[in-house]
């Protein structure tokens, strides 16, 4: 259950019945168990607000252009949830794969990349007429039978009790709109799925797989034909797309079905707005088949927000070049916003990256690579606000845990989500893509992955897809496997090619042992199962004779554990590993070593990450951040640099106007600067009542002494961040901040402290423990601060 969302009518929150669940779970079990023996629901159960949320630029005094938000009882989701989770795991066994939406384990990526590899198809095979039909149901949730909806589920022996359960709430149910704010009178509802409840998409697709079952047995209706599969539908909630040889007779079959099944379920096709791609049809027959249809063929149509056209040349001027239009407007306006330099960041972060990686899941077709070098440069323009970046790009992107800043790498994302794909290409097993994506393969797909045969089948790269995640793959293929990998196939890559894939190959890992020192394949007895007779065992010996020379990999790879083992988070996961990789020369980031030479001694590797990992955690200002990874990358512009740069005969300290203004002699060592640091560190003994060394790394950089106690830490890395900020305030002056203002500029950072925690709800005693000491200075001293 989510928190923080509106409540039903009877006014409960979610916040309500979790925190009073241990006197609301037994009472509300009851309920639950009652209605599923037969027993009705409680009248709340049926009633809902329905609010009115105007759809985003357009025009406001149009009914249609509002999207209704209905309202329900908190007790009533729950129940409902618990509905819903049983029903989800009778419909993964019994919806067909082709519907991807709302189950465990189906993205709707897979519907992209479907359709983008049969139009690839029908663009090698001119022969082949074809047409791809984009259904649009009139508002499909909102019309279906109930009375259907309760059959249906009858029919896949759901159960008597879930059955009762569904009784309860879809025999009768009421709305009140709310417009306004007044509550309109009651009205009832008779058909359609309950908007905002948790078991409402899942019985949509429950009734649409009835018409989907209908169209897939139907011989008079041809699907894509790939040896002897065929390829005729995809749907992802009501979105759904029909793609079919024999354009006139499977269309018409297909209106028949849909009017058909459209009677009794009460769903309806609306023609104006379903659109047609026609491939390899010559213009007048698509003439005749609009006329035939009364379908509209189009040039181009959205499908799950991709901009798909009969062309797949298309795909990347449509999709990735527009959407970078949209969000170098975007950019333009955040400038003027005078964000700071991790706010730009955070931008970056939320509103570019979304967008982005939306289409390098739905869509793996980039060959142009420059793309990514122009699209860095303007996040780069962006972040650094046109000016000569300061900081690496390389250490931009790393991870914080690592000392970067985690701004996205866009090209390694596209690369991680490419993986995602290849993913099937490594396993063998989701082999209707395989079929269809491999339609004209001369080999096996590990013989494309491992045994260079792309030199001899040159075609193969010909497909827009197989091209540009192929691509990927020889990009790293060496660094992830340097040996034979164990999820090889050599079965697989050495076999003849046939149209439709086996459904099994045995890989490495199931076929090989290890006998001392030595790999081996196991005896053919072991392997009777995963082999057809002596002669396929002898071909698999041949092979593995010749891997043997490369080497086997031992343990299992990176590949293995990031990429095919896990079931989820693999683009993240994926994204980290690349992202290491890619970073792994900086680890030793010259500003360490820079530092280290000006202290005049080694910092340990593990205070650093130390600073990183806990040290920057104090606040959740991200100024102050800021400042400590500035210092740290070293970011401010001395007179030593700005010499060389600008050819100035002057590099004289600001401040003394006597030594060399190099980066450290301007916070530390120069006497002027000095002697302020001595003010703040004989200021901060009378704040903890205790003396500790005075190190430059630990008033600089925030690695706080040993010395200082645990719980004073947080208060050191305040005082000395203000410090800094103060001086980076009179940066190119000859000026130094005075006591006064440092204590002003401390006193405002405890306030702002307080702030946050009353927000966060972290409790007075942590906020009264970090500032306490600060406070009882500042009256004791200078009776500045009243309690
Ligand atoms: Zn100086």
């Amino acid at each position: 259950m989510q928190l923080g969302k509106s409540p039903g009518p009877d006014g409960l929150t979610s916040k309500y019945y979790k925190t009073l669940k241990d006197y609301l779970t037994q009472p509300l079990m009851e309920v639950c168990n009652q209605i599923m023996e037969g027993k009705k629901a409680p009248e709340s159960w049926k009633e809902a607000f329905i609010t009115l949320i105007p759809k985003v630029e357009t025009e406001k005094t149009q009914l249609k252009n509002y999207r209704p938000i209905s309202l329900l009882n908190v007790d009533y989701k729950i129940f409902a949830d618990i509905l819903a989770s049983r029903l989800k795991k009778v419909l993964n066994e019994v919806i067909h794969k082709d519907q991807a939406g709302f189950l465990p384990g189906r993205h709707l990526f897979d519907n992209t990349r479907n359709i983008i590899d049969i139009l690839e198809l029908l663009q090698t095979n001119i022969n082949t007429r074809a047409v791809l039909i984009f259904i649009d149901a009139e508002k499909a949730f909102d019309n279906i039978s109930w009375m259907f909806m309760k059959k249906n589920l009858e029919g896949m022996g759901v159960g008597r009790g879930f059955e009762n359960g569904i009784e309860a709430i879809y025999s009768e149910q009421k709305a009140k709109l709310i417009v306004n704010n007044v509550v309109t009178e009651e009205f009832k509802i008779e058909k359609g799925t309950r908007q905002g409840c948790p078991l409402s998409p899942l019985l949509f697709i429950s009734v649409l797989e009835v018409l989907l079952n209908m169209i897939r047995e139907d011989r008079l209706v041809q699907g894509i034909q790939v040896g002897v599969k065929q390829y005729k539908l995809k749907a992802f909630a009501d979105d759904l797309v029909l793609t079919l040889q024999e354009p006139e007779s499977s269309t018409k079959r297909v209106l028949e079905l849909i009017h058909e099944f459209g009677r009794v379920a009460g769903f309806k096709l609306n023609k104006q707005k379903t659109k047609v791609l026609a491939k390899n049809l010559t213009p007048t027959e698509t003439d005749g088949f609009q006329k035939e249809t009364e379908l509209s063929v189009v040039k181009k149509v959205k499908y799950l927000g991709v901009h798909l056209s009969s062309k797949n040349l298309n795909l990347f001027k449509d999709n990735y070049e527009k959407c970078w239009v949209e969000i170098k407007k975007d950019l333009e306006i955040w400038s003027r916003l005078k964000l700071s330099l991790l706010g730009r960041i955070a931008a970056i972060k939320m509103n570019v990256l979304p967008k982005m990686l939306f289409l390098f899941q739905a869509l793996q077709i980039v060959d142009r690579v420059e793309c990514f070098g122009k699209w860095q440069k303007d996040i780069s323009k962006f972040v650094w606000q046109g000016k000569k970046p300061r900081i690496k790009f390389k250490i931009l992107t790393d991870s914080k845990e690592r000392g970067g800043f985690a701004l996205p790498d866009l090209r390694l994302y596209y690369e991680a989500a490419a993986f995602c794909w290849l993913k099937d290409w490594f396993l063998l097993e989701n082999t209707d893509v395989l079929d269809l994506e491999g339609f004209d393969n001369a080999f096996g797909w590990h013989a494309y992955l491992w045994y260079d045969k792309v030199k001899v089948h040159k075609l193969f790269k010909n497909h827009i897809v197989r091209r540009a995640i192929f691509m990927v793959w020889m990009k790293y293929k060496d660094l992830l496997e340097g040996k034979t990998p164990r999820w090889l196939s050599p079965v697989e890559a050495k076999a003849r090619k046939r149209l439709n894939m086996e459904a099994y190959w045995p890989k490495y890992w199931e076929i090989i042992e290890k006998t001392g020192d030595n790999w081996r394949l196991q005896s053919q007895e072991k392997l009777k199962n995963k082999v057809r007779d002596w002669l396929h065992y002898a071909q698999i010996q041949e092979v593995f004779k010749i891997d043997k020379k490369v080497g086997f990999q031992v343990e299992k790879s990176k590949l293995e554990t990031e990429l095919l083992e896990p079931k989820t988070k693999i683009l993240s996961r994926m994204y980290n590993l690349l992202l290491k990789w890619n970073t792994q020369d900086e680890t030793v980031k010259s500003a360490m070593i820079k530092w280290a030479q000006d202290i005049g001694h080694n910092i340990m590797f593990e205070d650093w990450e130390r600073l990183w990992n806990t040290g920057m955690k104090f606040t959740a200002c991200n100024a102050l951040k800021e400042n400590i990874m500035k210092m740290m990358y070293r970011w401010y512009m001395t007179p030593v640099k700005l010499a060389k740069i600008y050819h100035l005969s002057d590099n004289k300290c600001w401040k003394c106007r006597e030594a060399e203004g190099t980066f450290f002699h301007l916070w530390w060592t120069c006497p002027k600067v000095k002697a302020f640091w001595e003010v703040i560190y004989n200021e901060l003994k009378k704040v903890f009542r205790y003396t500790f060394p005075k190190k430059p790394e630990a008033f600089l950089l925030g690695m706080v002494d040993q010395k200082v106690s645990k719980k004073d830490r947080s208060l050191f890395m305040y005082a000395t961040t203000a410090a800094r900020i103060l001086i980076a305030k009179y940066w190119k002056t000859p000026d130094l901040p005075t006591l006064e203002e440092w204590q002003t500029q401390l006193m405002d950072y405890m306030e702002l402290a307080e702030m946050t925690g009353r927000i966060r709800d972290l409790g007075e005693e942590i906020m009264e423990e970090d500032w306490k000491k600060f406070k009882d200075y500042l009256q004791k001293h200078y009776k500045l601060y009243e309690c």
